[in-house]
């Protein structure tokens, strides 16, 4: 399925040109276009899912497959030290396109991006509750 006004669809299904690195019937990846680093690169499905919360639980286990194929050749054919895969889902995750899609980072020693978080200092108590909220 396609959603009319989505940038991602027309990008995947070639409707919108794009520098392609690999193409399959489901899936296209693309060079992204405000990269972090040399190489950053997206996985799109063809079919429009909003989020993670919407891509068919089949379509997990086939993106992660694809973002380690390519992550193998990238690493190989740039040179990179490193690689971080990187999903955003929803505004407050800094999701900016609506169409899901994986992030493809290739890291080079002292490349300046900092792809993280600050850590915190939860007590044992809370951690406990969180689990009880999650799991019970
Ligand atoms: P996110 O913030 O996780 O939604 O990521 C959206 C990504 O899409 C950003 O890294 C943008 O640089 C990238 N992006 C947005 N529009 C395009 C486009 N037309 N072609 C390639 N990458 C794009
Ligand atoms: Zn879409």
């Amino acid at each position: 399925m396609k959603e009319e006004s989505c940038i991602f669809c027309k990008i995947a299904n070639g409707e919108i040109p794009s520098e392609t690195l690999y193409e399959e019937e489901g899936y296209r990846v693309i060079l992204d276009l405000g990269p972090a680093t040399r190489g950053h690169a997206l996985i799109l499905p063809k079919d429009h899912y909003a989020s993670l919360y919407e891509l068919p639980d089949e379509k997990c286990g086939e993106v992660l497959r694809l973002a380690k194929k390519m992550a193998v050749r990238m690493t190989d054919r740039l040179g990179c030290s490193g690689f971080n895969l990187v999903q955003n889902n929803g505004e407050s995750a800094g999701q900016t396109v609506r169409h899901f899609h994986m992030h493809l980072i290739p890291r080079y020693d002292g490349d300046g991006q900092e792809i993280g978080w600050k850590p915190g200092k939860p007590e044992q108590e809370e951690l406990k509750e969180i689990r009880k909220t999650i799991c019970g």
